[in-house]
């Protein structure tokens, strides 16, 4: 019902350009629809961090193959290892049969400088979130409306290098009044102790962020392996009850994969 593909968000703005966040595997199936839409080969893809389940479907993403495509990486070098030694390390002969140098796509790969990339009234601002590794959160913006993706981010246990006064309050304020978040709610609020560190968020705490920075509208994000549709459909239904006794206007969700949702400005 949910679906168990690893990471990936499409976006598409009014005007019909392809914004894709994530390369887990459900880059495959997005990939081979683009396959049969003559002319639509040219995509800004950004990548969250490199953690295997946001990059492992990339060397699966048909548009790489076809030389009449471009493909525009947006992503952060980690420690001293740029993003295109990264991508090719992962094609290299020990984890895949294909050689990363038969791509036959134009790939330009953009790191993640200043806090934003503008380009015809289309705004992808970034912020580093609580994870294992150079993690960035995403918030695009255009024709009025913003979505943000929040893949991988521990809102409140563990340590982290960004930590410190103004984290939280900066998230809160990138995230202000954002028609529809994408957050991380891997674990139950049982299921949290024995797993902070790991670099994930409770259902409860991305309520709790999505309120108070009054997002209109929150979809659970990065399901854990194991959880079950029945098992998140419950949970769910517990938390729109919660919000619903408290008088709360969020609206929440389980991320669904394949599903495709509406923003209409104003
Ligand atoms: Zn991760
Ligand atoms: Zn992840």
């Amino acid at each position: 019902m949910f679906g168990g593909n690893t990471s990936c968000l499409e976006v598409r703005t009014a005007d019909g350009r392809c914004f894709v966040f994530d390369a887990g595997t459900g880059i495959r199936a997005l990939g081979d629809r683009m396959a049969h839409d003559p002319g639509s080969g040219d995509v800004d893809l950004f990548l969250s961090h490199f953690h295997w389940d946001h990059i492992q479907g990339l060397p699966f993403f048909a548009p790489l193959y076809a030389a009449e495509n471009t493909v525009r990486i947006h992503a952060a070098r980690q420690g001293d290892v740029d993003v295109e030694t990264l991508l090719r390390a992962q094609m290299g002969p020990v984890y895949f049969p294909v050689p990363y140098d038969s791509l036959e796509a134009r790939m330009t790969f953009e790191p993640l400088t200043g806090s934003a990339w503008r380009h015809d009234g289309v705004e992808v601002a970034w912020y580093r979130t609580r994870h294992p590794a150079d993690t960035y959160g995403f918030r695009i913006r255009s024709g009025g409306v913003s979505v943000a993706y929040f893949p991988d981010n521990e809102l409140e246990g563990g340590r982290y290098e960004v930590d410190g006064p103004g984290w939280r309050s900066g998230l809160e304020a990138f995230l202000e009044g954002v028609d529809l978040l994408f957050h991380d709610a891997t674990f139950t609020d049982e299921e949290y102790p024995s797993r902070t560190g790991w670099g994930h968020s409770t259902f409860v705490q991305a309520i709790e962020l999505a309120e108070r920075a009054s997002v209109k509208r929150l979809a659970f994000f990065h399901h854990a392996p194991s959880r079950t549709d029945g098992e998140l459909a419950g949970i769910v239904a517990e938390m729109r009850g919660e919000l619903a006794r408290r008088g709360s206007e969020l609206e929440v969700e389980a991320a669904t994969e394949g599903r495709e949702l509406e923003i209409r400005g104003g």
